[in-house]
């Protein structure tokens, strides 16, 4: 047989290929290795029907709380992501150096999903969600870091800071210039917090790198993007020149009041992520094709949502194998029932608005194999799905 799976009659939204189209998708060997209008389906050992679905690359939520059951943050990413075509979650610094081996063992080990995270700049992560991680600098911890993302290069993708008012106490920049020290150091990157920054955002953009993340970007506290009522220039600059802008939508931090502003004066996120966590899951997050969709309703398009939760991703986390539907790349599929009606979103100030388009999840793929969305998935599942 040529083929494991084909994914038969589905309109295929790949940005990274820029296709957009009806095509059978054909996987062998966990690989995606033909995209045709129509394949040899004879030829397979499965067929899925997805006529009438909107076929994706398994999405990339790159901001998430995966350390299960010892954060107050913290979601089983088997159940809270995967059922909603998300392959690949990104852990943002619910861990620190000390807590880092506990989390991949009890939970980047035993998921099914593909996990992967950034470490937090303090040794004891995000315990709390209310915590003030830092101590002053009394948790930061360059060395235990550094040993960190060495020992666990295959996961690790760099360093979070949250450089908010509470967290920062008396500090300013300490902690980012010791993010920027470490991820320099690791040749890796930084994703820096800005809800409710206590400096000015420009002051935090002009240090960062090509590379470096910025998530939360369209916050509505004080301290935003906006000043005056203008978007401010520094944004522009900064994507300019490689810096990521990710939405971190969470349960505080994105408002429509700043999303306005900044659409209207031409912004568009590099990725758009759910900062999902215990709380974001029960709204306004919710998940991510709901967040997707929400920012369909600001005005961005199918494929442009699309290449904010996969390609742009895949991009920023350095991984080319994932985020496409493209022969070679790893076959991480989601499909959507894309859905019109009138839909209420929300943002996190209690500013609600309709749009028309919601993507609905049908079917996950990951690696090559369909995910049963009713199956009992987990460190106890009986189907190994894992080193896909
Ligand atoms: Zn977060």
């Amino acid at each position: 047989v040529a083929y494991d799976l084909v994914l038969a009659g589905g309109r295929v939204v790949d940005p990274a290929s820029r296709h957009d189209g009806i095509a059978d998708i054909g996987v062998a060997d966990g690989l995606i290795v033909d995209i045709a209008p129509e394949l040899d389906r004879g030829g397979a050992r499965q067929v899925i029907d997805v006529t009438g679905a909107v076929v994706t690359p398994g999405l990339i939520d790159l901001h998430t709380h995966l350390f299960h059951r010892v954060s107050t943050l913290g979601v089983d990413v088997d159940e809270a992501c995967l059922p909603y075509g998300v392959t690949t979650s990104v852990d943002a610094g619910t861990s620190g150096a000390i807590t880092f081996p506990g989390f991949r063992k009890y939970c980047v080990e035993p998921a099914v999903a593909r996990s992967l995270a950034f470490l937090n700049i303090a040794s004891i992560g995000l315990i709390l969600d209310d915590q003030e991680e830092l101590a002053g600098m009394r948790y930061a911890d360059r060395e235990a870091a550094i040993a960190t993302i060495e020992a666990n290069r295959d996961i690790c993708l760099g360093v979070k800071v949250r450089m908010s008012k509470k967290v920062l106490g008396d500090l300013t920049l300490e902690p980012l210039l010791m993010a920027l020290d470490i991820a320099e150091t690791t040749g890796t990157r930084v994703m820096v917090h800005i809800t409710r920054s206590k400096l000015p955002v420009r002051d935090i953009l002009r240090l960062l790198r090509s590379g470096d993340i910025v998530t939360h970007v369209l916050h509505g506290h004080p301290n935003t993007v906006i000043e005056d009522g203008a978007l401010i220039p520094e944004v522009a600059e900064a994507q300019a020149r490689g810096v990521i802008m990710d939405i971190g939508h969470g349960w505080g931090s994105f408002s429509r009041a700043t999303s306005d502003i900044a659409f209207a004066a031409g912004f568009r996120p590099n990725t758009i992520s759910t900062d999902l966590h215990t709380f974001s899951r029960m709204g306004p997050a919710f998940d991510l094709p709901t967040t997707l969709s929400k920012f369909m309703s600001l005005g961005m398009t199918l494929a442009e949502v699309i290449a904010a939760g996969s390609m742009n991703a895949a991009s920023a986390i350095g991984r080319e194998d994932l985020g496409s539907i493209s022969p070679g790349c790893r076959a991480d599929i989601a499909a959507y029932r894309l859905n019109a009606g009138s839909f209420r979103f929300e943002d996190c100030h209690g500013v609600s608005w309709l749009g028309d388009q919601m993507l609905t999840p049908m079917l996950t793929v990951l690696g090559g194999k369909p995910i049963d969305p009713n199956r009992q998935i987990g460190s106890d599942g009986e189907e190994d799905l894992r080193g896909a």
